[in-house]
């Protein structure tokens, strides 16, 4: 079957889950593979087309995961792949830390039109989040010559030993791995709907817990290098901050000269509906990260920065495989699709599926809030609207209950789910994960009601 037949089938499951092909290579796994990957459900894919995801027994999937908010223009985009399958034709791998190519220069030049930085920028290739984090907690480091970070309460960064220090989305991902790197400060991440009071009292109590906590008790101002913040919230569950948030952080790393660090691995690359979420709030950064989407799921990982900021000298950081040419090639190509026509898809559909969960809401009491932007959307799942005590049980098996009727969905936070699909994912497809996301929540709030009587 050639895989756009894929896409007429979505979700089509025809043995029970996993299937039996799926069980022997997850048994296998459970054998060779590091225990550390947290699997939700167990899906075993073979491939795919757009939105759509086909497992190895034959199961088709509806797929709002697209690889924690990887494959942006969706699975093997056949422009990607003829980008991918040209330029390893013509060579795979040079190193651009030591020689020149053009596929990497192109893509720094066409970032520097792109990214929220005011003036000129120059762009650190790596290959992950992770080491975009490193890369700019290290710029910072190297620019303002202070040795300390601000970064917030439930934010995600990467899981390396630099960035770990910053990242504080579960404590598990920190457990039995410090001490991390000193001379980071947490800050509440602004999260209205958990906040007693308006929008604005929430950006405030944020803000002025850093300038009249942090920088009174715990740091000098001058001794922070750059405060490091996810315009919206991802692994901490989606959170939207309120409007005026990202521009009062603006305005102190101004007064303090503090490097602004817009994290926008996940909510980057046309995901919100625009190509970055700071667009949303009218903010720029002195420093800007990418990975996850902008290769469509190639290793790519990039620090864009202030050009004058970016002066560090030869042999000061580097990254043998980052920048590959590869990778590059599908970023170049993943660009034009996303300039051409997914980016406004994402803000289309997106708004059509909000619209629709917020219906949904009406009907189902566990959903406590929708929010989001574009295609980076979060449902926080709560056992009582009042009290929003957190639905973290119903969570899991809603996940679960997803993939069992063919949607692909991964949880955020304690309690919230995501929906974080490839940006072509159509209106049709939309309605047909609304559906069955109406289904399970049915199933699971019946299921938790059964349990507690
Ligand atoms: N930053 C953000 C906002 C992320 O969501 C993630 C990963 O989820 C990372 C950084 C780390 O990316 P990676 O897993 O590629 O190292």
């Amino acid at each position: 079957m050639p895989n756009a037949e894929l896409m007429k089938k979505a979700p089509d499951i025809k043995t029970p889950l996993p299937g039996p092909k799926a069980k022997a290579i997850i048994d296998a796994d459970a054998r060779f593979v590091s225990p550390s990957y947290t699997r939700d459900y167990p899906l075993v894919i073979a491939r795919g087309e757009g939105a759509v995801v086909e497992d190895v027994d034959g199961n088709v999937f509806i797929d709002c995961a697209a690889g924690i908010a990887v494959n942006s223009t969706g699975v093997s985009h056949p422009e990607v792949v003829k980008a991918i399958a040209e330029q390893a034709a013509k060579f795979i791998h040079m190193s651009g830390t030591d020689f020149y190519y053009e596929p990497q220069v192109r893509l720094a030049e066409q970032l520097a039109a792109l990214v929220p930085i005011d003036g000129d920028v120059r762009s650190f290739f790596g290959n992950s989040g992770t080491e975009a984090t490193e890369a700019a907690v290290k710029l910072s480091r190297y620019y303002t010559k202070r040795p300390n970070v601000i970064a917030f309460l439930g934010s995600f960064h990467g899981r390396s030993l630099g960035s770990l220090a910053l990242t504080s989305s579960k404590s598990v991902q920190r457990r039995g791995f410090g001490p991390l790197m000193p001379g980071v400060y947490h800050a509440p991440y602004p999260d209205v709907y958990r906040f007693n009071g308006s929008a604005d009292a929430c950006a405030e109590a944020s803000l002025s817990f850093i300038r009249d906590q942090i920088l009174v008790h715990l740091t000098a101002p001058d001794e922070v290098s750059a405060i490091v913040v996810e315009p919206i919230q991802g692994e901490g569950g989606y959170i939207v901050p309120p409007t005026g948030f990202l521009q009062g952080l603006r305005d102190l790393t101004k007064q303090h000269g503090m490097m602004l660090v817009l994290d926008e691995v996940q909510s980057g690359m046309g995901r919100t509906g625009k190509m970055f979420a700071a667009e949303h709030f009218g903010v720029t950064g002195d420093i800007v990260n990418i990975a996850k989407g902008i290769a469509s799921g190639l290793p790519l990982g990039v620090t864009c920065a202030r050009a004058d900021v970016m002066s560090w000298p030869p042999g000061a950081h580097a990254s043998t495989f980052g920048g590959n040419p590869v990778a590059c090639a599908a970023a170049l190509a993943t660009l034009r699709l996303l300039r051409g026509q997914y980016v406004n898809n994402a803000a289309r559909v997106g708004e059509h599926m909000m619209n629709g969960l917020r219906a949904l809401q009406d009907k189902h009491p566990l959903i406590g809030d929708v929010r989001g932007r574009g295609l980076m959307i979060g449902v926080e799942l709560v056992r009582d609207r009042k009290t929003k005590a957190r639905a973290v049980e119903e969570r899991g098996a809603l996940v679960q209950a997803m993939f069992r009727r063919g949607a692909l969905i991964l949880g955020a936070g304690r309690n919230a789910v995501r929906f974080a699909p490839p940006l072509v994912l159509s209106i049709d497809q939309a309605d047909t994960v609304l559906g069955i996301f109406d289904e399970a929540l049915a199933e699971v709030a019946q299921g938790h009601a059964l349990a507690r009587s």
